[in-house]
C-alpha cells in the first residue's frame, strides 16, 4: 500500500510573517488524517518559519527548487544542505513554471534530482505535457522523455525517496482538470516507465501525484484512481480549509 501524499506548492505566495498561521491552520484542520503524508512546499524564505510552525505536528515542509552544487559562487541559489539545515525534508523539482520561465531542462532536472536524493531529501519531480503537445498526440513521447532524461542514473534505492508529480501544463492554475481517466492513463504510463528505469518492484512503491487544478470538489474522484497516490496542489493549498478538504479526500480514498 502506498501512503497518499498531499503536497502544497505555495509558489511565490505567502510572506514569512503569514507562514505560521497557514501551517498551523493546516495542522489543526488535519489532525485526524494520520494516514496521509502532508507537506507544505514553501518559498525558500518561508522554510524556517514553516518548519517552526510544523514542529510537533503531522505537517512536513519542503522547498520549491534546489541547486545541485553543495556550495560556492552561485548567487541566488540554495543548496540541499541549506534546506536540510533549515529543516526541510522535501523539494519540488522541474515544475513546469520553472521549465517555462527559468530555463529548466530535463538535464537540470536530472542534476537537481540526483543531488536532492543523494542528500536525503524527498524529491518531488514534476512531469507533464503542454496543451499543444497533447493536441499533437505527443503525451506519451513527452512524458517518457522527461522521465528517462530527468531520472537518468537513479537506482531502485533512490526510488524510495522519489515522488513523481504528473502535472498537465494545461491544467495548472487554469481551473481545467484532467479527467480521472486521462490522469490515470498517464499515471500508469509513468509507473511503467519507472519500472524500466528502476525495476518493477521499486516502481510499485513510488507515489505518483496528480497536479493541476485539484480542489475539494474533484479530489476524491482523482484520488480513487489506481495509480494516483496524492496531489500537488497550487491555488487550493493557500487556504487551510480547502487544503484540509483535499487531505480529507485522500484519507478516505
Ligand atoms: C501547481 O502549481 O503545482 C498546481 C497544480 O497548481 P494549481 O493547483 O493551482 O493548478
Amino acid at each position: 500500500m502506498r501512503k497518499k501524499i498531499i503536497a502544497g506548492n505555495w509558489k511565490m505566495n505567502v510572506k514569512p510573517s503569514e507562514t505560521a498561521a497557514l501551517v498551523t491552520g493546516i495542522a489543526e484542520a488535519t489532525k485526524a488524517f494520520t494516514n496521509v503524508e502532508i507537506v507544505c512546499c514553501t518559498p525558500a524564505i518561508d522554510v524556517a518559519a514553516a518548519v517552526a510552525a510544523a514542529t510537533g505536528t503531522q505537517v512536513s515542509v519542503g522547498a520549491e527548487n534546489v541547486h545541485w552544487e553543495a556550495s560556492g559562487a552561485y548567487t541566488g541559489e540554495i543548496s540541499t544542505g541549506m534546506l536540510l539545515d533549515a529543516g526541510a525534508k522535501y523539494v519540488i523539482i522541474g515544475h513546469s513554471e520553472r521549465r517555462q520561465y527559468f530555463g529548466e531542462t530535463d538535464e537540470t532536472v536530472n542534476k537537481r534530482a540526483t543531488a536532492a536524493l543523494k542528500a536525503g531529501l524527498v524529491a518531488i519531480v514534476c512531469v507533464g505535457e503542454t496543451l499543444a503537445e497533447r493536441d499533437a498526440g505527443q503525451v506519451e513521447a513527452v512524458i517518457v522523455r522527461q522521465m528517462k532524461e530527468g531520472l537518468k542514473g537513479l537506482s531502485a534505492a533512490d526510488a524510495a525517496n522519489l515522488v513523481i508529480a504528473y502535472e498537465p501544463v494545461w491544467a495548472i492554475g487554469t481551473g481545467r482538470t484532467a479527467t480521472p481517466d486521462q490522469a490515470q492513463e498517464v499515471h500508469a504510463l509513468i509507473r511503467r516507465t519507472l519500472g524500466e528505469l528502476v525495476g518493477v518492484e521499486a516502481a510499485e512503491s513510488v507515489r505518483i501525484q496528480y497536479g493541476g487544478s485539484m480542489k475539494p470538489g474533484n479530489a476524491a474522484e482523482l484520488l480513487a484512481q489506481k495509480d494516483i497516490d496524492g496531489g500537488l496542489i497550487g491555488g487550493a493549498a493557500l487556504k487551510a480549509d480547502s487544503f484540509a478538504a483535499i487531505i480529507e479526500a485522500a484519507a478516505k480514498a
